[in-house]
């Protein structure tokens, strides 16, 4: 078996103080119960990226029982060699946070509130919005008569709470309709 970094320094961690305490003559019966209670216990590590910046820290994902319970630095990836910034140590909450949007808010204009809407109702909105805006200002060629077919009235602004995925799905799906004005929060 290969021992990486991570392992070798788990089990030299766990190797070391269990020895040490036993020789001491401690009882870990209690201890052992503990660690069997800890939430990453018997948990999937599951190895991923962090989204909110370029630097593209690795971090390992625990999942038990089909769900996120943990999330930390990975101490094998040569970038962050187990750190994460601020935001990185804090991505957990983006799965737990209580203030996460989970449905579309919509500020109507000149309007200073937001409104829920549901999913169906935004998506019909984006689908008008958008061929509104191509029908009036599609351009098929520049000054010189070359093609560009591209939309410069519409703009988009990414996410990092968007995963790399999604946000190279939007990227296409928007470079389709001709949208060349895009940016992204998490891009430096
Ligand atoms: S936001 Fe922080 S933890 Fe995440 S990739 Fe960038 S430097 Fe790494």
């Amino acid at each position: 078996m290969a021992v990486t970094r991570r392992k070798f320094l788990k089990l030299a961690g766990a190797g070391a103080l269990c020895l040490t305490l036993s020789q001491l003559g401690f009882d870990l019966t209690e201890a052992k119960a503990y660690v069997a209670a800890l939430k990453i216990e018997g948990a999937k590590e599951v190895h991923s990226v962090c989204p909110f910046c370029a630097v593209c820290c690795q971090i390992i994902a625990h999942v038990k029982d089909g769900r996120l319970v943990s999330t930390e630095g990975d101490p094998d990836f040569p970038v962050n060699q187990g750190t994460l910034c601020a935001k990185g140590a804090a991505l957990f909450t983006m799965y737990t946070g209580k203030h996460r949007l989970t449905k579309p808010m919509y500020r109507a204009p000149y309007s200073s509130s937001w409104v829920e809407k549901d999913w169906d109702w935004t998506f019909r909105q984006i689908a008008r919005r958008m061929k509104n805006a191509r029908d009036k200002d599609f351009i098929r060629t520049d000054s010189q008569g070359r093609t560009v077919n591209r939309l410069e009235s519409v703009f988009s602004m990414g996410t990092s709470h968007a995963s790399n995925e999604e946000c190279a799905v939007i990227h296409q799906a928007l470079k389709g309709l001709g949208v060349i004005h895009q940016d992204h929060q998490a891009r430096t």
